[in-house]
């Protein structure tokens, strides 16, 4: 079974009981719960669409270690064209759902191929050896895993070791022959809760004094001690026009608390070697930001297609600000998208032969999500008009007494059904200006890092020197025989 179908996914939920605390409730069945279902029924997509013949190659890959045809979100890359059809396709399943929430865990995957091999390499420890044996099951059983890094982080101007409480941080309070002990807490994990697995990652550098702190391992959702606090979009019910992405997608966070876990040395991949915990996080943030390029173009797909619909059905659509606005969506989507195709032609390996994306690029590309979300979502409301917010309930809209009111006046141009454009302007609603809409915003600003990373990796990676010699040998400063190699 290399690759499940969404029912043995479903059945893979059912046999793990996870401890989850949700509005102040303990959830008993995650999988038919009406604030989680939504989720789990992103996650299904990736199982669904591995079997369709129309994305053979592209939601599925070979895997390099048993030959077998597995899905590509379970994959190390081995080529820069693994690294184009990881960016490709993380557009075309976030075109359905936004956020397709099963990158997080291959990110953090690839990152730990090259990290694991590194510290081997330097300590003879069998962190790799761990890995390749917890990657092949991985694949082999489809498993759907998310990755917790991101710490609760107590005092920002404090390292883990110097915070006044501990446990702000995840780490190691036990060694023993046949594993460890970790305590702490993570925040923001994405999708732990339609997970079978969690990979747990160090969230920053370390320095020697924190080395209980950099630490990485797999752990199964329902390990003992492992505990998650999960709040949802909130998803509506299934009517016929309100809310229309809410009623089928959704997305949870969850504050991951690890009350003294047990973790095997077998699913250990770093313990103590702190100088290790700067390349993890860097490779992971890298991966995801890749991630990035292809999930937010696809968000300003949706954000582009609805404003083009209403500017249609208002008949504004030929205006000269309409079109600057539309246009102004599309250099940004496809502005996102170049980066990680870019990126990815550009990639190059490491460690044991994984490959990785342009950093530059990918940072690049992630920037522009985080700060061009908000001017995106402005220019929606600004060509969709009032009604994005306004537009009475389907309650009243197919109410026998209203509707044909509502039908005469909530009319746009003749030729379009009234009905076609109350439906637009409810999707409009949903992702611009209600319940989800706050979400895009703050993971497209925060998500795969906030814009200040982004910004320090570009200027820190960027190769400003050779533009500085471009400059000094067209001012005469040097000799033009020292004006720099182009090398693409
Ligand atoms: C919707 C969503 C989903 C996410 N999913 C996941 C997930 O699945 N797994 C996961 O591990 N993480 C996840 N994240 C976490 C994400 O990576 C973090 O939100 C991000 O790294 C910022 O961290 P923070 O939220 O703690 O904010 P903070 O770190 O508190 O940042 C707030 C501001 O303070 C600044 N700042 C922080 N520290 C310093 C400092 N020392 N010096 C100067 N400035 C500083 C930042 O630049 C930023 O401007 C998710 C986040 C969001 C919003």
């Amino acid at each position: 079974m290399v690759l499940k179908t969404k029912e043995q996914y479903l059945e893979s939920l059912k046999q793990q009981k996870p401890t989850i605390y949700m509005f102040g409730e303990k959830i008993t069945d995650r999988v038919n719960h009406p604030l989680l279902r939504p989720q789990i029924e992103v996650i299904a997509l990736t199982y669904e669409l591995a079997h369709d013949p129309r994305y053979d190659g592209l939601t599925t890959a070979v895997s390099h270690i048993t030959g077998e045809k597995i899905n590509r979100f379970t994959h190390i890359h081995q080529s820069t064209d693994d690294l184009v059809k990881k960016v490709q396709m993380t557009r075309m399943y976030a075109r359905y759902c936004v956020c397709i929430q099963r990158c997080m865990a291959i990110d953090a995957l690839n990152a730990l191929s090259i990290v694991t091999y590194e510290i081997d390499k330097k300590y003879g420890t069998n962190y790799y050896q761990n890995f390749l044996k917890y990657i092949e099951w991985f694949q082999r059983n489809d498993i759907m895993a998310t990755c917790a890094m991101t710490d609760v982080k107590g005092d920002r101007r404090l390292r883990p070791s110097k915070q006044p409480d501990p446990d702000l941080y995840v780490h190691v309070v036990e060694k023993g022959d046949d594993g460890i002990v970790v305590r702490g807490a993570k925040c923001h994990t994405t999708a732990g809760v339609p997970s079978n697995e969690l990979i747990v990652l160090p969230t920053r550098a370390l320095t020697e004094d924190d080395k209980d702190y950099a630490v990485a391992f797999a752990v199964p959702v329902d390990a003992k001690g492992l505990k998650f606090v999960a709040r949802s979009t909130v998803p509506r019910e299934r009517g016929k026009i309100d809310a229309p992405f809410r009623t089928k997608w959704g997305v949870t966070e969850t504050v991951t608390i690890f009350d003294d876990v047990f973790i095997p040395w077998e699913r250990v991949f770093m313990c103590g070697e702190w100088e290790f915990a700067w390349p993890v996080v860097d490779l992971f943030a890298i991966y995801h930001r890749h991630s990035y390029c292809g999930c937010k173009p696809a968000v300003t797909d949706m954000l582009t297609g609805v404003a083009a619909l209403l500017a249609e059905y208002n008949g504004v659509e030929q205006a000269p600000h309409i079109r600057e606005k539309l246009t102004d969506m599309a250099c940004t989507a496809e502005q996102m998208y170049a980066c990680g195709i870019a990126a990815s032609v550009r990639g190059k390996p490491m460690g044991p032969g994984t490959y990785v994306p342009d950093r530059v690029l990918v940072n690049i590309g992630k920037y522009i999500a985080g700060t061009h979300i908000y001017e995106e979502i402005y220019r929606v409301h600004d060509v969709a008009g009032g009604l994005a917010i306004t537009c009475p309930s389907e309650k009243d809209y197919f109410h026998p007494e209203v509707h044909p009111y509502l039908e005469k006046y909530l009319k746009g141009v003749a030729e379009v059904p009234t009905e076609h454009r109350v439906r637009a302007f409810k999707l409009a609603e949903d992702l611009t200006a209600h319940g989800f809409a706050g979400w895009i915003m703050v993971a497209s600003c925060h998500g795969g890092g906030s814009p200040e990373a982004q910004r320090i990796t570009i200027y820190r990676d960027y190769d400003f020197e050779t533009r500085k010699k471009i400059a000094k040998c067209l001012a005469g400063i040097e000799p033009m025989e020292n004006f720099p190699e182009f090398k693409g």
